[in-house]
């Protein structure tokens, strides 16, 4: 593993329990996810995607995109467990697998080792993603609905400009995001159908408001982990995605191309940088 000086260190590895300190409704920090992520939580994140299931709903969706677009050397920035990095390099892609959380990042290796695939993983920030990354990549992929996790607009914006410039110059971006519209203006509902396929967990919102998506989840031991997340609504990441320079944006609503607004639990895009 190509390791960094993250400027939180590698606590996320030696910590067993999430720390929100006293009021976790207040915790609305980018860096927060370093304490979310911890080692146990790491160790259970397979059961809450569930590898199988999540494979036979999205199907090829991810892999066809690159292909049809002839995209080869992809960047997994939010590799998470590892699950798209190991899939896409079973697919044939070139893959470099890259995540903030050391505990995450670990465990992705051991997926890949279990696999009989040893990953190129690195360490990093995305806020800081050009300082240790090298080259230019044809595709990014961030997945799993991660880009929720940047609580300030100034990260958000500093994020994309730092996938803008690993790009090559018709390079493509595919970001996801769960369906916060539906979810503020309608309240929550979820067929559990993507992502967390996993059907022994339970993933449920603890609170909601304009700026925190607070998620709770349970697993069958009664174990219980939370994520503090940024609600972002799709008109808005539109904006910034067009803003930090992106030309064209086409949302793709639960992998179908036509989709009611209030319907998916979540949206694809696929970002054109050229
Ligand atoms: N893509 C994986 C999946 O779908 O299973 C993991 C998704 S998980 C919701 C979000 C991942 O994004 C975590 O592994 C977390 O460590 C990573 N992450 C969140 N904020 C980050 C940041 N600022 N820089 C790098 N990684 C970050």
């Amino acid at each position: 593993m190509t390791s960094n000086a993250s400027p939180q260190g590698n606590a996320d590895l030696t910590a067993r329990e999430q720390e929100y300190g006293t009021d976790p409704l207040k915790v609305r920090e980018t860096g927060q996810y370093r304490s979310e992520y911890v080692k146990t939580f790491a160790e259970k994140w397979d059961e809450l995607i569930d590898w199988d299931a999540r494979a036979a709903s999205e199907g090829d969706f991810f892999i066809d995109i690159l292909r049809a677009r002839g995209k080869h050397k992809v960047l997994d920035v939010a590799a998470g467990t590892g699950f798209h990095s190991v899939r896409l390099i079973q697919a044939g892609f070139d893959v470099t697998t890259v995540d903030g959380s050391a505990a995450m990042l670990a465990k992705a290796f051991e997926n890949g080792k279990e696999r009989q695939i040893i990953l190129k993983t690195v360490q990093a920030d995305w806020r800081w993603l050009n300082r240790d990354i090298q080259g230019k990549y044809d595709a990014i992929i961030c997945l799993g609905n991660s880009f929720t996790h940047l609580h300030e607009e100034a990260d958000r914006r500093r994020t994309l400009a730092e996938f803008y410039a690993a790009l090559k110059h018709d390079g493509i971006l595919i970001i996801d995001q769960r369906n916060y519209d539906a979810m503020l203006d309608h309240g929550f509902s979820t067929k559990h159908k993507y992502y967390y396929c996993g059907d022994q967990v339970t993933a449920e919102p603890a609170h909601l408001d304009d700026g925190l998506a607070r998620f709770k989840y349970t697993f069958p031991d009664k174990s219980e982990y939370t994520l503090n997340m940024f609600p972002v609504r799709k008109a808005y990441m539109k904006k910034l995605l067009n803003e930090a320079g992106f030309q064209r944006i086409r949302t793709y609503g639960d992998f179908q191309e036509s989709y009611a607004e209030g319907e998916p639990d979540f949206l694809v895009h696929v970002v054109e940088k050229s």
